[in-house]
């Protein structure tokens, strides 16, 4: 029988390990593929498209260490890779309500296969959980050991509770099968690639200046957020799942908290124009405040976020106005 010759040792340099994103055609995921291909990582996307897009990925297509694969996370799935991402569930109250079975199966199905396949590969896995799994807080600003105020059976829980399962079911496998994970919950992110008509604020106030629409503030605007420029978390991503200690979970945003209205009028300041401030109705179950307490990313993940939120705006317009406006 006719034998391979041995493999010398060193034909190839020593590889960056092999990374699966799911969700990689969405806002947060193109812009994780973008870094892990450029830090020479062979990254494979698993997007069903639902509210990614393959526009948003095209600049990778030609590289030979990037591939794109249309699958849904429901569906099990087998690659061999030696990291995986798991970003895969629409971010936006807007498209996650509007099929909100979906929502929750693609959350636990979807943790559930990729976890079967981390267990197989023996893949270190992360999981992209949420700040909404502290629901509407009553501690503020949140820290990873609050166990959150949320109604489980209202229309953000298909999105809240199938993340909060999420993570039952990653710290289960890491018990139970002593799968390597690390879970973060991302605060509210912002930047170039948002889907101009998912309904979150940041898009939609942006879309609405550049058009000189009304801006829709919902409620009184005094709510809070804390918003994260995308490249501080994509930093905060991949720093969390090569450190070696800590599994999470651990708390991804900017600390910096503003209330909406003081969101709609940096944005409006940036763009101009005649857009006038519009009250709509507030929707059920709106947390009313949210910032993250920070203190164990700087601390594990010697991280914090680099970008001001008018600095970050000012590249999110840039963004709208050159895609959408010209
Ligand atoms: P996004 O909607 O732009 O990206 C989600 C991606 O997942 C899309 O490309 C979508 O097509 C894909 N997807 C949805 N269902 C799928 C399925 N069943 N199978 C395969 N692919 C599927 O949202 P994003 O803002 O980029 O969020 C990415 C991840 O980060 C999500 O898991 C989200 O819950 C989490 N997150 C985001 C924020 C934020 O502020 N952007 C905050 C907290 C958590
Ligand atoms: N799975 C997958 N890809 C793999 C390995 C497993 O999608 O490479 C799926 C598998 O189909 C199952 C889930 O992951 O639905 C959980 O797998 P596990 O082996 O933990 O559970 P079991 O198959 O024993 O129920
Ligand atoms: N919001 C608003 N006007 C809009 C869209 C959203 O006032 O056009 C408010 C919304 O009610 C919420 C906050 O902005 O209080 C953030 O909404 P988003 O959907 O971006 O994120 P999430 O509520 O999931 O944090």
């Amino acid at each position: 029988m006719k034998q391979f010759p041995a493999p010398k040792a060193q034909i190839h340099p020593v590889l960056a390990p092999s990374i699966l994103v799911t969700g990689g055609a969405g806002f947060i995921g193109s812009h994780l593929c973008e870094a892990l291909v450029a830090r020479g990582h062979q990254v494979v996307s698993v997007d069903n498209y639902y509210t990614g897009s393959r526009e948003n990925i095209r600049h990778l297509l030609d590289k030979a260490n990037f591939e794109a694969l249309r699958h849904d996370v429901v569906e099990p799935l087998r690659v061999e890779v030696e990291q995986i991402y798991n970003l895969a569930c629409p971010a936006s109250p807007v498209h996650y309500q509007k099929y909100p079975v979906q929502t929750t199966k693609t959350s636990v199905l979807g943790a559930l296969n990729l976890l079967g396949l981390a267990k197989r590969t023996q893949a270190r896995i992360l999981q992209a959980s949420t700040s909404e799994v502290y629901g509407d807080p009553h501690v503020h600003p949140q820290k990873e050991t609050y166990w959150g105020h949320v109604n489980p059976i209202g229309i953000r829980a298909c999105y809240d509770e199938g993340k909060r399962c999420a993570e039952t079911l990653f710290f289960d496998y890491q018990r139970q099968y002593g799968v390597d994970i690390r879970v973060a919950r991302i605060f509210n992110t912002y930047g170039p690639r948002m889907h101009p008509h998912d309904g979150r604020v940041v898009s939609n106030f942006i879309m609405q200046a550049l058009a000189g629409e009304p801006i829709t503030l919902y409620g009184d605007g005094q709510q809070t957020r804390s918003f994260c420029y995308v490249d501080d978390l994509v930093e905060a991503l991949i720093r969390l799942m090569q450190q070696d200690t800590h599994a999470g979970p651990i708390n991804l945003g900017n600390p910096n908290e503003f209330t909406i209205a003081e969101l709609a009028e940096e944005v409006l300041s940036l763009v101009g124009g005649p857009s006038k401030l519009v009250y709509r109705d507030l929707p059920a179950d709106d947390p009313q405040q949210r910032q993250p307490d920070i203190s164990q990313a700087q601390q594990a993940l010697d991280w914090q976020p680099q970008v001001s939120l008018r600095d970050g705006l000012k590249e999110t317009i840039a963004y709208f106005k050159h895609q959408f406006f010209n």
